[in-house]
């Protein structure tokens, strides 16, 4: 799990931060701060160093980015990470996998780009899954259940090559 987001409150709006400062108002590391402006979109000078980063800016980046883990995913739904966004299964249609004696892998297809979604969900949700969505159940297997999932990036390759998947060709 990432850890909590800081609240944007901390960050003055009319303050200029330096990227070491704006680490400590925060207590976040510079490298955080640094990847926020290299990878995530937050904006600052970068003319000189130290990098300047404008409270009004640094406030809209953590406020942004506190809205979007808020937003929470839906039970039936699943990440793409094809489209980057939260799916429904193309024609409503999910497999589910035993993983572990709490918790199994759903699996599906995101109905834009057709990519294989994956999404580890708890077996007591499964219920409520299947209010929304058509969801086939395979039987766990004894010699799966006490390996890990597999990571969640990292199986389309695999899948495609699983036989007796035909809905997922
Ligand atoms: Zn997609």
């Amino acid at each position: 799990m990432m850890p909590r987001l800081p609240s944007p409150n901390r960050i003055k709006t009319h303050y200029v931060y330096t990227v070491w400062e704006a680490a400590q108002a925060l207590g976040r590391n510079r490298q955080t701060i640094i990847r926020w402006i290299k990878d995530k979109g937050l904006v600052a000078d970068r003319g000189k160093v130290p990098w300047l980063i404008k409270g009004r800016d640094l406030k809209q980046f953590l406020g942004y980015r506190r809205a979007k883990s808020k937003t929470k995913l839906a039970l039936h739904h699943l990440f793409c990470f094809g489209c980057k966004t939260p799916q429904e299964p193309d024609g409503k249609f999910a497999e589910y996998t035993q993983a572990t004696p709490t918790t199994g892998m759903l699996k599906a297809l995101c109905p834009s780009c057709a990519s294989i979604m994956n999404k580890v969900v708890r077996r007591a949700d499964l219920e409520a899954i299947r209010a929304k969505i058509e969801v086939a159940v395979q039987q766990a297997n004894p010699r799966l259940v006490s390996l890990p999932a597999p990571p969640l990036n990292d199986t389309s390759a695999k899948e495609a090559q699983t036989d007796g998947k035909a809905h997922f060709r």
